[in-house]
């Protein structure tokens, strides 16, 4: 059997910085866990503008198309601020998530121990938390029409958004949701506003249809996405999977992730639909943009990217385990203080660069050996 395919787009700022350790990781996978990968990079962003004139070629979106899975590094710049809007480098990976349909956002709050005390909750609250926000990425109020804002021709204006969701877009971020959550402790909570909207009742009929036809064997709750906001901060730990649609899953991730510290620290993923080899398109990549107030600096946290490989291991090749070496390596070099300047509390304390981070986590590795 030929190894799965990873394709590269490190993209701009310390998209290349970050990304580079990330490809020592995937190459140290290859040599001492036999887990071989066919890699091959392209261009994305500012750095496809420059050579081709466009964010994303057509060619790359095919090769896109044709990965198991994409890793992604960031993209943009103040080099490109003054570009016509159609070829922003975010403009790229706009087109790349819109073209693989990547309709399934995945949203990890993970705290690790060592930096439970970045937080702006109580330690006991967030140390060893670990949950994943699956938000609905294609549909919902952000592309509902009606939408725009009219005259009232009473001279005022009025401004419209419609939220909107068929059966199908729902069942196919439950059914997401509910995979996931067999691969982790097998329980979804699912938010809405079924109370108030329409579209939250159809949102809950589907969930609990999708629930009790295919996966009755994972613990399905239901909350209101308001009180879903307390409990997120009251106490996180209460939950394994959450999903929700469009418009909260962007509040609701973003609450989340906080809890947890650094934007150095975040990964992501966004899934669609599984490919005849089971495999769902998938791109992972870091939270954080291409950061150039510090690029090329060798200040970059590269965790979120590795972080970002480590949920490709875990959700396109089913390496649970190899998911939790990378994790645990990421998590012993921080609780041996070693950081980057991201991470850094207590005067004194010397940072360790982008490439020193790298360093630190394949020693970890080999350490887990
Ligand atoms: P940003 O995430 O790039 O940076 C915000 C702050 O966090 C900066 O001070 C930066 O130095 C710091 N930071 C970010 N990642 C870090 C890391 N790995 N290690 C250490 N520090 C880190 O957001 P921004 O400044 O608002 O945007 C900069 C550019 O990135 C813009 O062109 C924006 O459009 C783009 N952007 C791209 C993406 C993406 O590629 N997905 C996401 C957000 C922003």
């Amino acid at each position: 059997m030929s190894n799965p395919s990873l394709l590269i787009l490190a993209g701009d700022g310390i998209g290349p910085e970050v990304m580079d350790q990330v490809k020592r990781v995937v190459a140290w996978f290859g040599a001492r866990r036999g887990l071989g990968f066919d890699v091959s990079e392209a261009l994305v962003g500012g750095a496809s503008y420059d050579v081709h004139g466009v964010p994303l070629t057509d060619a790359v979106l095919e090769s896109a198309q044709q990965a198991d899975a994409v890793l992604l590094g960031a993209v943009g710049g103040p080099a490109y601020d003054d570009l016509d809007f159609s070829v922003k480098p975010e403009r790229g990976l706009l087109r790349l998530r819109k073209e693989m349909d990547l309709f399934s956002n995945l949203r990890p709050a993970v705290c690790f121990d060592a930096l439970a005390d970045y937080s702006s909750l109580k330690r006991e609250v967030v140390a060893g938390l670990d949950i994943l926000i699956v938000r609905e990425l294609t549909s919902g109020v952000y592309f509902g029409e009606p939408r725009g804002i009219i005259d009232d021709n009473a001279g005022g204006r009025i401004g419209v958004n419609t939220q909107r969701y068929t059966s199908g877009e729902i069942r196919r971020v439950a059914r997401s949701a509910f995979e996931l959550a067999r691969r982790r402790n097998n329980r979804v909570c699912s938010m809405d506003k079924a109370n108030v909207m329409e579209s939250g009742v159809l949102w809950r009929e589907e969930v609990d249809a999708v629930h009790a036809d295919e996966f009755p064997d994972v613990e399905l709750s239901h909350m209101y996405a308001d009180n879903g906001a307390m409990q997120l901060v009251r106490d996180p730990k209460q939950f394994d999977v959450i999903v929700t649609d469009n418009l909260f899953g962007d509040i609701l991730s973003d609450c989340a992730a906080m809890l947890t510290g650094s934007l150095g620290m975040l990964p992501s993923a966004s899934l669609g639909a599984p490919a005849d080899n089971g495999r769902p398109k998938a791109l992972y990549e870091p939270v954080h943009g291409s950061a150039p107030d510090i690029a090329g600096e060798g200040k970059a946290n590269p965790s979120a990217c590795l972080l970002s490989f480590a949920m490709a291991l875990r959700y396109s090749f089913d390496r649970r385990g190899e998911a939790d070496r990378l994790e645990q390596a990421i998590e012993s070099v921080l609780a041996k203080g070693i950081r980057t300047p991201d991470l850094l509390q207590a005067e004194g304390e010397t940072p360790v660069s982008t490439e020193g981070m790298g360093d630190a986590v394949l020693e970890a590795l080999e350490a887990s050996l």
